[in-house]
């Protein structure tokens, strides 16, 4: 299951079934993701971690659940 969200001049997803829970997404970007009960990630509405630090964890993320793509103006 995917989730998504725009944040600021991107849109990002998370794909709940690829993720591993290994939490560097969490670490590197606490305001944009979470993991729930499951330890599976999550999108935390209103982020405010910079679009550098989105991508920084969608580079980082072990089974490439995180998606940054540009939003069109
Ligand atoms: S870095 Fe990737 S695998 Fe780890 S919790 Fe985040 S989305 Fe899941």
């Amino acid at each position: 299951m995917s989730v998504e969200q725009v944040i600021g001049a991107v849109r990002v997803r998370v794909d709940r079934m690829r993720c591993v829970c290994s939490e560097f997404c969490t670490y590197i970007a606490p305001n944009t993701f979470e993991t729930d009960g499951e330890g599976l990630v999550t999108l935390l509405a209103g982020s405010t971690d910079s679009e550098a630090a989105v991508r920084e964890a969608a580079r980082n993320c072990p089974a490439s659940a995180i998606t940054v793509e540009a939003v069109e103006p």
